[in-house]
């Protein structure tokens, strides 16, 4: 599809502020990343932030591009110390104004969900995701876009 330019102006015609998480669903906690960023953008509301396409910077989809040019801050989410969110930000040229990695900023035990689940499920999946670190990455995710 070809893309034509688009212009966005902060809290105008797009989100003031943009999340990138990285919402790796093979762990605990790249789904931890991805629903505390969603319960950041409930309690934010969707004019002052929400989660941008993270597949549309490598890709060069033109709206993401826009709306990431226009965000006043970009939040990065990550899981784990990969930082996939946070490099591909930065490779596609990109200032983060805020990383947070759930491993290093809030403890959490990367748990990689195949372990469990083969050869024989123990658990049912969700069993690995824990409210109370939801919660705690949501909070360091609301000030990271309210601070100043
Ligand atoms: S940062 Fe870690 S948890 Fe998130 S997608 Fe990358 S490898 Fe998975």
């Amino acid at each position: 599809m070809e893309e034509k330019e688009m212009k966005f102006e902060a809290g105008k015609n797009t989100h003031e502020n943009v999340i990138f998480a990285c919402f790796g669903g093979l762990s605990n906690t790249g789904i931890t990343a991805a629903l505390a960023s969603m319960e950041a953008v409930k309690e934010l509301g969707l004019e002052k932030v929400a989660i941008g396409c993270l597949g549309g910077l490598p890709t060069n989809v033109g709206p993401v591009f826009g709306k990431s040019k226009a965000a006043k801050k970009i939040v990065t989410v990550d899981g784990c110390p990969f930082e996939c969110s946070k490099k591909i930000v930065e490779k596609t040229g990109f200032k983060v104004a805020k990383s947070i990695v759930l491993v290093r900023d809030i403890g959490m035990i990367k748990k990689a969900l195949h372990e469990d689940i083969a050869p024989k499920t123990v658990k049912p999946l969700m069993d690995y995701i824990y409210d109370e670190e939801i919660r705690r990455a949501k909070e360091l995710i609301v000030k990271a876009i309210k601070d100043k």
